[in-house]
C-alpha cells in the first residue's frame, strides 16, 4: 500500500436547481452547510458516502465479493476484520478504520450576483431554519459553479483506481435526487502517489487501465 492525494473537483450545473424568475427553490437540502464566513460547502461526510455508494456498485459490478455488506446501518456491515467486503476494507466499518479521509468540498468562487444564498424560510413556519439554504434567482442563467476538495489515505494501487472511477461516478449530491444538490459532474483533477519515497503524479487514464487488468 502506497500513500496517496486525490485532488477533486465537482462542478454544479446551476441552471438545474434554480426555479423560475421570482420563485425560491429549496434546492440542497440536508447536503450543504456553511462555514464561519456563510460560505456554503458540501460536508465532507456527504462526501465520502457518495464516493462510498459509487465504489460498493462498482465493486459489485466489476464482480467483488460484497460479503452480504448493507451499509449504512453497523449492524448490517462486516464485522470481521479478517474478512471484510472491499468498501470496508477501505472506507471503514465498524471493526476497521478509515484508510481513506475526505476533505469538505468548498466553494472556487465567491457566490456571483446572479445567484443569491440566503438562508432558508419555511413558509408555513415562517421562521428561518438552521442551516438550510435556498438560491434565489435573480436571472435565467446556465453557470457552473465548482468546489473542490481532497481525498487522501493509503492503498493500494488498484484501490486507488477504483476510488478514482467511483469518485468520477457521482450524479449528484443529497440524500434524494428530487432534494439534493443537483446534477454534478466530478472529476479527479490530479492524483498523486507516494512510490519509493518520492510523490509521483502519474496519468488518471493510466491508474484507470489498471481497472481493465485487475477486475476479478
Ligand atoms: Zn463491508
Amino acid at each position: 500500500m502506497i500513500p496517496f492525494e486525490l485532488s477533486v473537483n465537482v462542478m454544479l450545473h446551476s441552471d438545474l436547481h434554480i426555479a423560475g424568475v421570482g420563485r425560491t427553490a429549496a434546492l440542497i437540502d440536508r447536503c450543504i452547510e456553511r462555514d464561519a464566513q456563510g460560505r456554503p460547502y458540501i460536508p465532507s461526510t456527504s462526501f465520502k458516502g457518495r464516493v462510498r455508494a459509487h465504489y460498493e456498485r462498482l465493486m459489485h459490478a466489476l464482480g467483488y465479493d460484497m460479503k452480504s455488506c448493507k451499509p449504512p446501518a453497523p449492524r448490517n456491515m462486516c464485522k470481521d476484520p479478517n474478512n471484510l467486503c472491499p468498501a470496508c476494507a477501505l472506507f471503514g466499518s465498524p471493526v476497521q478504520q478509515s484508510r481513506v479521509e475526505f476533505s469538505h468540498l468548498m466553494p472556487q468562487s465567491a457566490t456571483e450576483p446572479t445567484t443569491r444564498i440566503g438562508v432558508g424560510v419555511n413558509r408555513k413556519l415562517n421562521t428561518v431554519e438552521q442551516g438550510r439554504l435556498f438560491f434565489y434567482e435573480a436571472a435565467p442563467q446556465t453557470r457552473i459553479e465548482m468546489f473542490t476538495g481532497t481525498v487522501r489515505g493509503w492503498a493500494t494501487e488498484t484501490e486507488i483506481a477504483q476510488l478514482i472511477a467511483a469518485i468520477q461516478l457521482i450524479t449528484h449530491f443529497g440524500g434524494q435526487k428530487a432534494r439534493g444538490l443537483g446534477r454534478v459532474c466530478v472529476e479527479v483533477e490530479k492524483a498523486y502517489l507516494k512510490q519509493n519515497g518520492k510523490w509521483e503524479e502519474p496519468d488518471a487514464q493510466t491508474l484507470l487501465q489498471r481497472l481493465k487488468e485487475v477486475a476479478p
